[in-house]
């Protein structure tokens, strides 16, 4: 099926696929053979890797430097932005209304945690995001505290709120990781006959999978998923992605 495609567009989450998660986000930088595979793939003539993330296109770009950066694509921001070969990132139109109103929840969330250093903020411009990994039980009811603002404070609509591993996310709505490989697709191959392959391990990789019916899903942990397969680790990843570069020339 891969073999056969005219090209294969490999969109590739990045936290917990092409790296592992680490305790602080911005550790979470990838290994010299993780730029090297990426490099390698870009390489390929039919072979396009997107990396998507939720995280900013800046923070991809930074850990990337070298690769060379820009002649990667990246989908950043779980969809709010996008960036093509030789481009900069641009945020898409749909994101931009809401960006004033996710502000005012980054500076209220910031004030309800004052000198709590258990809690992280990153601050993504198009989202926020409420890391607490390293916080203990007895900072659940602050955190329960946060989560009901949280609500309370997306409730008029427009902003929808993520709860992943350890972390909560405010972001635009309508706005998703399913929605950006579509436009991703659109302004790599107008005219189609490539193959997508969408590698994700978190809820927001689900997005990917349903917009991506008629190509290949994989989902890398044993959680129950829309994706067609299954990848156990980021080592298993790493091979999948070398035999794929090897036979597809
Ligand atoms: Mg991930």
């Amino acid at each position: 099926m891969i073999k056969k495609a005219g090209a294969c567009l490999l969109f590739l989450d990045y936290d917990g696929t092409l790296v592992g998660i680490k305790p602080r986000p911005q550790d979470a930088r990838p290994s010299k053979r993780t730029k090297s595979l990426v490099r390698s793939l870009n390489k390929n003539p039919r072979i396009y890797p997107v990396l998507v993330s939720g995280r900013p296109i800046l923070h991809l770009m930074d850990f990337f430097k070298g690769t060379p950066v820009k002649e990667l694509c990246m989908v950043g921001s779980h969809g709010a932005e996008i960036k093509l070969k030789d481009r900069k990132p641009q945020i898409i139109e749909a994101a931009k209304k809401q960006m004033g109103q996710i502000a005012e929840i980054k500076d209220k969330i910031k004030d309800m945690l004052k000198q709590k250093e258990c809690f992280y903020i990153e601050d993504k411009t198009v989202s926020v995001a409420l890391h607490y990994r390293n916080c203990d039980k007895k900072e659940l009811p602050l955190l329960e505290r946060v989560s009901k603002f949280i609500s309370e404070a997306t409730r008029s609509g427009g902003l929808d709120v993520i709860e992943g591993k350890k972390v909560i996310e405010v972001k635009a709505s309508k706005i998703d990781k399913g929605m950006a490989i579509q436009v991703m697709e659109r302004k790599l191959f107008p005219d189609g006959g490539q193959i997508n392959i969408c590698i994700g391990d978190d809820v927001t990789d689900e997005h990917m999978f349903l917009k991506n019916p008629r190509g290949i899903n994989i989902k890398v942990s044993q959680s129950s998923s829309n994706a067609q397969y299954y990848l156990n680790t980021i080592s298993e990843v790493q091979r999948f992605l070398s035999i794929i570069n090897r036979e597809v020339r």
